[in-house]
């Protein structure tokens, strides 16, 4: 680890767990069904591979902690017990840093939901996507609704403070209004969510929907549809009281999600288990994505994909950075790169603030309401 990225505001641990009760129909994620045994062997491998990790940079503090899959909620209490154990015992973890699980409702209970919270699992993210059955039923969840409560309720029960809820537009079926009802049902809960993902469906090509729309088979909603879901979210949230961050995430304020604010403003992170991506050292890295070779050897299966230069790295600064509505800051990129923003990119920032998608306010360079709508135009800009 350089110099560079100890002093870049710590490091975060991604740990991937990539087994799931069933493939929803839109999921090209990393993940499988897999038995007891299997489960065990792959939690075994992934505290090697922490050991490891944590032994190559001692003296390194933790800011985040990120377990998520897959379905980590999927394993028994008692491996994520061994995991955290496994990171607290190889890594220092920081007073203050955020220790997140991803969950999915109908797979957690009061008790496993009480040990997360007594091995030091401070925030919750629910996939929830939406508050309507039918389309949860149309995207293959495993749960309903009511699941979702029922698991959400047991989550502040067992003292969880700072809960996400991912929710997905443009879902097959989906109207205006059932987004709206889905938006109103989730910020409306008792105990209110601190955080919420709004992410539209991406139609991969490798997946059943992707066959489906192929087809013609898949009833997604239209363009239309699709802005005056888009343009109402950040709406209806505000009138719940979360503000926008990132063009896709909402928080109350002091609950924007750490880990991810790491990963748009550069902060170096190892990622361990299958497939998992590591950024540090100005380089990029990945896992293998075949679990037998894995579980075999957990330590040799790390590569190095990228080593990024300094072109490439300013170019990120920008793209990551530009996703948050607070927008990059022109004193921290010249400290970065020893050169200013506006000599870098001075042509790019003036077109397009002509163009009403950039506006500067002090040190921020930022995406102005319509460059949040067009917002791939702009990152093309800086590519
Ligand atoms: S729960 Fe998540 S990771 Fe698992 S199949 Fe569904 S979308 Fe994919």
């Amino acid at each position: 680890m350089t110099i560079i990225d100890m002093m870049n505001n710590g490091f975060e641990l991604y740990i991937h767990i990539p087994f799931c009760v069933k493939k929803c129909l839109y999921c090209d994620f990393l993940s499988f069904t897999a038995d007891a045994e299997v489960k065990e062997k792959y939690v075994r491998a992934l505290c090697e591979e922490i050991i490891s990790a944590g032994e190559e940079r001692q003296g390194v503090s933790l800011s985040s902690v990120f377990i998520g899959g897959g379905t980590p909620s999927i394993l028994p209490k008692e491996a994520i017990s061994k995991i955290m154990e496994c990171i607290r015992e190889n890594f220092v973890i920081c007073k203050d840093a955020e220790i997140t699980i991803e969950c999915n409702p109908g797979t957690v209970d009061a008790e496993k939901l009480g040990i997360y919270r007594e091995c030091g699992i401070n925030r919750i993210s629910f996939g929830l996507q939406s508050a309507q059955d039918d389309e949860l039923k149309r995207l293959g969840r495993i749960h309903t609704f009511d699941d979702f409560v029922s698991s959400y309720e047991s989550a502040v029960e067992a003292g969880f403070t700072n809960i996400n809820v991912d929710l997905m537009s443009d879902i097959p079926g989906q109207t205006v209004k059932s987004w709206e009802d889905t938006l109103r049902k989730v910020c409306g809960l008792e105990h209110a969510p601190a955080h919420i993902s709004a992410y539209s469906l991406i139609v991969e090509e490798d997946t059943p929907f992707g066959e489906m729309q192929s087809e013609g088979k898949l009833d997604i909603p239209d363009e239309d549809t699709d802005r005056e879901m888009y343009h109402m979210t950040p709406r209806i949230l505000s009138e719940f009281g979360y503000g926008r961050y990132e063009i896709s995430n909402y928080s109350k304020p002091g609950f924007e999600c750490r880990h991810n604010v790491g990963y748009w403003t550069g902060v170096p992170y190892y990622g361990a288990g299958i497939d998992a991506a590591s950024y540090y050292d100005h380089s990029r890295y990945v896992n293998t994505d075949d679990i037998e070779s894995y579980m075999r050897d957990p330590v040799s299966c790390h590569y190095l994909t990228e080593k990024l230069g300094s072109e490439d790295l300013m170019s990120e600064y920008m793209i990551l950075g530009l996703r948050m509505t607070k927008g990059v800051s022109f004193s921290e990129f010249e400290r970065r790169f020893d050169v200013s923003m506006k000599e870098k990119y001075g042509h790019q920032i003036a077109g397009f603030e002509k163009d009403g998608l950039l506006v500067s306010a002090g040190d921020f360079l930022k995406l102005t309401e319509k460059g949040l709508d067009l917002a791939n135009v702009v990152m093309r800009g800086f590519i």
